[in-house]
């Protein structure tokens, strides 16, 4: 599943596979929030590679990953339509 997140909190570590970045539709979009708890700025949307493969092959919905760092602020992911 997709994550969001903002400039400042980009996904690290070894527990993440995630290969590519895309802008949620009509960027800026302000309406896509970074999924760090407390944090409020606007997000881009982390595919990972099955995610990123099917990007490629014109899929452009992506389901945002319940974030296990944002508490209730996140706790139910969303469809995200994506940029081409
Ligand atoms: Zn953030």
């Amino acid at each position: 599943m997709a994550l969001v997140r903002c400039e400042f909190h980009k996904p690290t570590g070894r527990n993440y596979e995630y290969v590519k970045v895309v802008e949620p539709v009509d960027p800026p979009n302000e309406a896509v929030i970074c999924g760090i708890k407390g944090c409020l700025k606007r997000g881009s949307v982390w595919l990972c590679i099955e995610e990123a493969a099917a990007y490629n092959k014109g899929e452009r919905f992506f389901l945002s990953k319940p974030s296990r760092k944002a508490g209730r602020e996140a706790e139910t992911g969303a469809k995200i339509r994506v940029m081409q």
